[in-house]
């Protein structure tokens, strides 16, 4: 039996992990995919508090091996179900069942989807939800960009040092994004900003081809792009929990900054929790949180 079991190795996650694991618990962490999270697509973190600039990838691996020497063990298997004995927990992979005294749900957030037909079959081939990942493909061609979160306004910026030109769509008349990114774009003189918009057709011959986009008078028009990078948010990966765990509407973990759930020994830290602001240091902060109420709540099980 573990202590505490942190179903995700993202930055929430692992800090989790090496709170726990500092106050001498027995930790497992139980990941997916791969560790670091969404963190690993950003090139250059510049909001961290001391550490100003450093690359999402080698966050992840610092905080990783960070929570690894101090004792974590993890196990890269997707969980599936959790449920409640009062005292202990179980959790459910695709492989095998693990209980525990306390648990945290550190799952985060996948890409939203725009909910075009062909959206799932043209992945890879022109369509993408990190610029990061693929942008150094399509160097000198025409590409477009849809939000208005900074995570578009970034990946624009980002692109438009790669691409010929870079076209950002955006449903609205206002960006959603930080001031300081907004400005950013404004100086760019190979973003074109298309407000009030959507993508509403996807045109392709095996890649993309074009997309057809409609604005808010209903006039529709053709972009010739190469790719089509979607920044439209992030859906709360707790599917598996709301069997049992209270969800708002959205389907966020509903929990305050103490990170409790509805049931007592199971605890959220991150970007799929109920929170006003989602950011790395936001997350970081919730897991260690999460762990210190997690460690309390053991040492007073009776
Ligand atoms: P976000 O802030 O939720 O923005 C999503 C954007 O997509 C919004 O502009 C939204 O439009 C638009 N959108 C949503 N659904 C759409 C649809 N179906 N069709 C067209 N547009 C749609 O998401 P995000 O940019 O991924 O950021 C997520 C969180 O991470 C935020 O808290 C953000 O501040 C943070 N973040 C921080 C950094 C950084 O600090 N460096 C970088 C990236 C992300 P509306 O505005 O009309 O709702």
């Amino acid at each position: 039996m573990y202590d505490i079991i942190i179903v995700g190795a993202g930055p929430a996650g692992l800090t989790s992990a090496i709170y726990a694991c500092r106050a001498q618990k027995k930790v497992l962490v139980l990941e997916a995919l791969t560790y670091g999270g969404q963190i690993i697509n950003t090139l250059d973190i510049e909001n961290y508090p001391a550490a100003a600039h450093i690359s999402g990838s080698d966050f992840a691996k610092n905080i990783y091996n960070q929570a690894k020497e101090l004792g974590a063990e993890v196990v890269f298997e997707k969980v599936i179900d959790i449920n409640d004995n009062i005292n202990t927990k179980e959790v459910i992979t695709q492989n095998n069942k693990y209980i525990c005294k306390a648990l945290i749900l550190a799952t985060g957030a996948d890409n939203r989807k725009l909910g075009l037909d062909n959206e799932d079959e043209l992945l890879g081939k022109g369509l993408s939800y990190c610029a990061t990942c693929d942008g150094s493909f399509f160097k000198g061609k025409d590409v477009a960009v849809v939000g208005g979160g900074n995570s578009a306004l970034e990946d624009a910026l980002y692109l438009s040092d790669i691409a010929n030109k870079v076209y950002l769509i955006h449903r609205r008349e206002e960006f959603r994004a930080e001031n300081i990114t907004i400005d950013k774009v404004n100086k760019k003189s190979n973003i074109e900003i298309i407000y009030n918009s959507n993508v509403t057709k996807l045109n392709a011959n095996n890649v993309l081809e074009s997309i057809e986009i409609t604005n808010n008078e209903n006039k529709v028009s053709v972009l010739k792009v190469s790719a089509l990078f979607i920044a439209v948010g992030k859906i709360p990966e707790n599917q598996n929990f709301a069997k049992i765990i209270n969800l708002s509407e959205t389907g966020y973990v509903i929990a305050n900054e103490d990170c409790h759930t509805n049931i007592e020994g199971i605890f959220v830290a991150g970007d799929n929790r109920v929170k006003s602001l989602r950011q790395l240091v936001t997350a970081t902060a919730d897991g260690a949180i999460a762990a210190t109420e997690a460690v309390k709540y053991i040492n007073n099980l009776k």
